[in-house]
């Protein structure tokens, strides 16, 4: 039995960049788009700045030989800068694929060959990473732009005819460009900012099945993968929340003044349509912090007034306990919505109490909610309307419009019909991804077309709806996929395990996640070679340098003997999380 979207709502067929700028061309408001919170009054871009800079970005690209559906990657933390890079490959008709930007080498050069990258961003203090995988990877360095300050402020860049590299970050020399190319040499290579201006990028004939961005998940199981999102469904999930927001009843007065800041990474799926896509198309101004830092996080919003978070759950808990709380006027923020990782309800409600009572009576109701997605689903696929009322649960919401859902039973594979009962949450609608890049058997194994022809994501999350109908409220109460979450970032057991077996003391390897003080994190179980001394400490150390930070193996390495493998030769993965859970983990 298939639950529906209370909202059918119309997905425009046309290109993420006309979906935020309406057109081409035509004259945009100037309100500003992006502001860097440090430099407010001198560091900015407006709306029409930033189309026009990612056009010329585009163009740039265009006659450094970029070609439809190149893939082009972006390894760079939040800046200014990000989102007009984002928009001119999109609109020179190539795909945009991003990663993290503390990723070390081997972790790049594995996205920068597997997405088949022709072309690479990387910011100016990621530079010796980016050099080291572009050449693993086989990329010449005149194929890498770097991304730096130019000679110009941020908000003359657009228009200044040929703004050249200004001086690396707190220096006064250049950056050195060891045989890469500075960003700025796309504004010179593009023409001037009046023919970049009266420019139209090409429309996809096809949004549908033109791939837009190659944001990476492990899925279900095995390594991270390119998720192939089109126009078509990164333009539906736009329209999916904008739908909802607009559900409140004074949005028009709160259009007004209503302003985001984004310390949630560009390159994953959250931070990216939140802020490069939706709140541009509203015209909200996005204040853009470089990296999360908490205590800068409370001091921009008590100074610029902010209305509007998106954070993962460990944020949720700093702001229900962090000391530093209390000595901030926070009354501005109206909504705070968490995503990526179960939040619990306690939390939920310590900080709704608290922002609650910090507000003026004459202030706008606040509202902590939950909400759910997936990279696969572009992003947003649960969340709550603005009109129902506070949440009592830590229900993640609805479906968001033009979705549908069911639940199937892991034990018979049969669609549950009953509320309240747990099973595999399948979703479909238009947000739904074309299909991992170059892996058809991933893709069928993720998706399930049935006899009506509907594709259907199988999520590898178990949820229970509370009631059998539209507007019933979902609820995600497990995860029978291997992903690990840690404070909302994937990690893909599969990855660790292949770092693991590298290592010449180490004859198998498993790794599961297990929650220890509320966080979710990685725990080996290793079986050593015959003979080999190797100590936990020293197979815990065997993943520095092969992996960022957050995949490193806090939750601990136990040796044993063996791997519980089913006779295929799967790890049988559950009997292991059990196990991790009875050795250490929280209840
Ligand atoms: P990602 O593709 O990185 O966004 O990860 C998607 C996965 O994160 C989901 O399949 C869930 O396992 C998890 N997730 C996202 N939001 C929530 C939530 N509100 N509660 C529980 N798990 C979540």
């Amino acid at each position: 039995m298939t639950i529906q979207s209370r909202w059918t709502v119309d997905v425009p067929r046309c290109s993420l960049a006309q979906w935020i700028f309406g057109s081409a061309c035509d004259p945009l408001p100037n309100h500003k788009s992006f502001i860097d919170p440090d430099d407010p009054d001198n560091n900015f871009l407006t709306m029409p700045h930033f189309r026009l800079l990612a056009k010329r970005v585009s163009l740039g690209l265009l006659r450094a030989g970029l070609q439809k559906g190149d893939r082009v990657l972006l390894f760079s933390g939040n800046s200014l800068l990000f989102p007009s890079v984002f928009l001119g490959i999109l609109m020179a008709g190539g795909i945009v694929t991003g990663a993290n930007p503390s990723f070390v080498p081997r972790e790049l050069a594995y996205q920068l060959q597997d997405s088949g990258a022709t072309f690479l961003f990387a910011a100016e203090q990621a530079l010796d990473t980016a050099f080291a995988a572009a050449k693993e990877a086989g990329l010449s360095k005149d194929r890498v732009f770097v991304l730096g300050p130019a000679s110009v402020p941020v908000k003359e860049l657009a228009t200044a005819s040929s703004p050249a590299q200004g001086p690396a970050a707190g220096s006064n020399k250049p950056v050195d460009l060891a045989g890469a190319r500075h960003w700025t040499e796309l504004l010179r290579l593009g023409g001037s900012p009046a023919q970049a201006e009266a420019w139209r990028w090409e429309e996809p004939a096809n949004p549908e099945e033109t791939t837009c961005c190659l944001n990476y998940s492990s899925g279900t199981t095995g390594v991270p993968k390119g998720v192939e999102i089109s126009h078509y469904s990164y333009v539906a999930n736009g329209v999916g929340v904008v739908h909802t927001t607009k559900l409140h009843p004074d949005f028009a007065q709160k259009q007004q003044t209503d302003s985001g800041l984004a310390f949630l990474p560009f390159y994953h799926t959250y931070g990216q349509t939140y802020f490069i896509a939706n709140m541009p198309h509203l015209h909200i101004p996005v204040y853009v912090m470089p990296a999360f830092d908490f205590v800068k996080m409370l001091t921009h919003i008590q100074r610029f007034r902010i209305t509007t978070l998106a954070v993962v759950p460990p944020i949720v808990v700093l702001l229900a306990k962090h000391p530093a709380v209390k000595q901030f006027d926070l009354s501005s923020v109206e909504t705070i919505g968490s995503g990526a990782a179960p939040l619990s309800l306690e939390v939920c409600e310590e900080v709704q109490r608290q922002f609650t009572a910090s507000t003026s009576p004459s202030a706008r109701e606040f509202r902590i909610r939950q909400g759910w997605g997936m990279t696969e689903l572009t992003c947003t696929a649960l969340s709550w309307d603005p009109t129902s009322p506070i949440p009592t649960s830590s229900g993640v919401g609805e479906l968001s419009p033009n979705c549908a859902a069911q639940l199937v039973s892991l034990e018979t594979g049969q669609p549950i019909t009953t509320p309240n009962t747990p099973g595999e949450l399948w979703v479909t609608g238009p947000t739904l991804m074309r299909r991992y890049w170059r892996k058809p058997q991933a893709t069928a194994d993720t998706i399930t077309v049935d006899t009506n022809g509907t594709r259907w994501l199988r999520t590898g999350d178990i949820a229970y709806i509370e009631a059998y109908r539209a507007g019933g409220i979902v609820h995600v109460v497990d995860r029978v996929k291997e992903l690990i979450k840690v404070k909302g970032n994937q990690v893909a057991p599969a990855e660790l395990e292949g770092v693991l077996l590298e290592n010449p003391e180490v004859a198998d390897a498993a790794v599961v996640g297990v929650t220890i003080g509320g966080e979710e994190v990685p725990r080996a179980y290793v079986v050593r070679r015959a003979g080999s001394k190797v100590t936990e400490a020293e197979v815990a150390g065997w993943m520095e340098g092969k992996v960022v930070r957050y995949k490193r193996l806090k939750g601990g390495v136990v040796f044993v003997e063996g791997i519980p493998k089913n006779p295929s030769g799967k790890i049988l993965r559950k009997q292991l999380r059990d196990r991790a859970r009875e050795e250490v983990g929280d209840t």
